[in-house]
């Protein structure tokens, strides 16, 4: 690409986001009520793990997204570890997701010893493709009692967890029926993605179980949190024990009947929450509009802007473009965080990281195109 294209894009960057200084990728947005309810919370006292604006966050979230049940977790990853846990993945029990995702969900699967299996993405929405999902099972797995057995390393495939990328929904209605047909249990890592709908309905939900993370990038933020969202009664309450101390309601008596995870979200966290969840509207149509520029402009070269994918409505929680090999994609990295402009690769592949790199996989080969060419550009809200 020349020099002079970049200037521009820098240019445009700087000119949307109404600066000539440095462009971060994320920041967040606190323009409604954060300072009312955060001292509302501190003058009752009740800042930590009991309170107030958790039962509120956690009513409010359940109804935004369409869940019968939302439990608050101190962050995204605790919500994903106890989501995987809820459907009974065990030590030596593999999970399939994919490659291309944040480090955490690879994480969460590891606390339980469980290992990651890495099926391919869908170029358009770099989310996990049921295609080759299913040429996955299809080629490898067997249903022995009622359980998907993996014929190559012996053991059960337990769950699986598609990731929502930068908010763009995945093809989960048929990553869901594959699962339904596998009786492997589907757990969406929706990280990324509050707000965005697949066929009007709101992604997390798919599954048995679906997490979501409130860290300080994503699109509203407590500092840090997440929370788990699930249509099963039996399954929120277990979450509810364990993510708590494990504790059986008594008036003074401490007694508890399992391991507790302490994964409570502090109150304070949930009043700054609660505000932010008010405004994600604004936010969402923030992005929208931001995503339309950045189209428009983009269509007059030779970058690819990531659009939302097909039957999908996405937040557009970080934007995205595909430039058209890793060599122009090292220079414009280069160019724009030299000049002022905020902007990342997607990430290594999990199977390329030393923890991961036995891990069992298929080709892989939409993952390694797109981890060559995908890098986000400033994403923030704009006021
Ligand atoms: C942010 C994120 C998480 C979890 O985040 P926390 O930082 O633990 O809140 C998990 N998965 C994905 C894909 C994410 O982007």
């Amino acid at each position: 690409m020349q020099r002079c294209n970049m200037k521009n894009i820098v240019d445009f960057i700087q000119n949307t986001f109404k600066t000539k200084e440095f462009v971060p990728l994320h920041e967040p947005r606190f323009i409604g009520n954060e300072k009312k309810y955060l001292n509302d919370c501190i003058d009752s006292t009740f800042v930590s793990s009991v309170g107030k604006y958790v039962d509120t966050f956690e009513k409010e979230f359940a109804l935004r997204v369409g869940s019968k049940y939302a439990i608050a977790t101190v962050n995204g990853t605790a919500a994903l570890h106890v989501s995987l846990l809820l459907v009974d993945v065990k030590k030596d029990d593999e999970v399939i997701t994919q490659p291309l995702t944040f480090i955490a969900t690879c994480n969460a699967i590891s606390y339980l010893g469980a290992k990651p299996v890495f099926v391919d993405v869908d170029i358009d929405t770099m989310g996990l493709s049921p295609d080759s999902l299913k040429r996955f099972l299809e080629k490898n797995c067997e249903i022995k009692n009622s359980t998907c057995i993996n014929k190559i390393s012996g053991k059960v495939i337990k769950a699986c967890v598609p990731m929502h990328t930068f908010g763009h929904p995945c093809r989960i209605d048929e990553i869901k029926e594959i699962c339904d047909k596998w009786n492997i249990s589907l757990v969406e890592d929706a990280a990324e993605s509050l707000g965005s709908y697949y066929k009007n309905r709101h992604t997390g939900t798919f599954g048995k179980v679906g997490a979501f993370s409130f860290n300080g990038n994503k699109i509203i933020t407590s500092g840090g949190g997440g929370v788990i969202v699930t249509d099963d009664e039996a399954i929120a309450k277990r979450a509810k024990h364990i993510t708590t101390t494990a504790k059986i309601p008594h008036p003074y008596e401490y007694v508890h009947d399992e391991v507790g995870y302490n994964y409570r979200l502090p109150n304070i966290n949930a009043a700054l929450l609660v505000a932010q969840l008010e405004q994600l509207d604004g936010f969402l149509a923030s992005k929208r509009e931001l995503a339309l520029r950045y189209k428009e402009f983009f269509s007059k070269s030779e970058i690819v802007f990531a659009e939302e994918p097909k039957e999908s409505k996405s937040n557009y929680w970080l934007q995205a473009i595909l430039l058209s090999d890793k060599n122009q994609r090292d220079e414009f990295l280069e160019f724009t965080n030299k000049n002022g402009v905020m902007t990342r690769p997607i990430w290594r592949l999990m199977n390329e990281l030393e923890m991961f790199k036995d891990c069992q996989r298929d080709n892989l080969k939409n993952a390694k195109y797109l981890e060559q060419r995908v890098v986000n550009i400033p994403s923030s809200v704009i006021l």
